[in-house]
């Protein structure tokens, strides 16, 4: 994140050995190496990765259509004046679905077959990274990282240049994994978000600290940031009768979790300057 801080030994065992923690900020690193990480990624590329089953659809829809209207609460704008670009979005789904509420909506993928995908789909979809779009400044109101800083040991850059190409008071949202979760606290290294096999590409872990950290020093202001769910086993893990047991505790911790900013899902609103 920038904090130029020692990184510490933590007894969260991996594979490809311990995960490092930021003295400054408790931001979790990988000790993978880079050819690992390159292969992992590139599950990525696959033209049916991240293909959700119909039921799974619609609930998706929902999620973006509440992040949607946050965005439009903080922004005081109808969403037909509303430029957001989603980064890495994949098939572009919520491309789609901000699209089908009204918003002008695009997005950018890095993997050709996915992006390809979804231009099939007949959404705005550009292939390669952010930095290579070369958007004016000042270009939208509001842009998305849903599950993209994880994948980045050096996230600082691509964060500034959201705040470039959003306007002064546009609207950032990041959804990443939250390593001071309840779910790490009891799970550990158990929990399949730190094994980048399970997860092809996770090498950096946030905190609510080390995220308003990195919104801070790429020039945004925290306006909200939420948690969600909790669990303590992996289905592969446990018996039947001891994961359903988990998951009924998890259920009645969900609300507490919620409060308290405890759950392993992290969603945050920033604000450029
Ligand atoms: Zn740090």
């Amino acid at each position: 994140m920038g904090c130029e801080a020692a990184l510490e030994a933590t007894a969260l065992n991996l594979p490809e050995g311990p995960l490092r923690r930021c003295s400054g900020c408790g931001q979790l690193l990988s000790a993978v190496d880079e050819a690992r990480y390159q292969l992992t990624m590139q599950a990525f590329n696959a033209p049916d990765f991240n293909k959700p089953p119909p039921r799974e659809v619609e609930r998706r829809r929902l999620v973006a259509r509440r992040r949607l209207k946050t965005v439009s609460q903080l922004l005081k704008k109808p969403a037909a004046d509303t430029r957001v670009v989603d980064i890495g979005c994949s098939r572009g789904q919520f491309v789609g679905y901000a699209s089908d509420a009204g918003y002008l909506a695009e997005g950018v993928e890095p993997a050709p077959e996915i992006a390809a995908a979804a231009r099939k789909l007949g959404l705005n979809v550009r292939t390669g990274l952010l930095e290579e779009q070369r958007y004016a400044d000042a270009t939208f109101d509001a842009a998305s990282l849903f599950e993209v800083v994880e994948h980045l040991r050096e996230p600082l850059p691509l964060l500034r240049e959201c705040a470039r190409i959003l306007k002064p008071g546009g609207v950032l949202m990041i959804s990443t994994g939250n390593a001071a979760s309840w779910t790490v606290a009891t799970m550990g290294a158990r929990w399949d978000y730190f094994h980048i096999e399970k997860d092809g590409g996770h090498v950096s872990f946030f905190n609510l600290r080390s995220i308003a950290l990195l919104a801070r020093r790429a020039g945004f202001a925290v306006e909200r940031i939420e948690t969600a769910r909790v669990k303590f086993h992996e289905k592969s893990d446990v018996s039947g009768a001891a994961y359903t047991l988990g998951k009924i505790a998890a259920e009645l911790l969900n609300l507490p979790a919620r409060l308290a900013g405890r759950g392993h899902d992290m969603l945050a609103y920033l604000r450029r300057k």
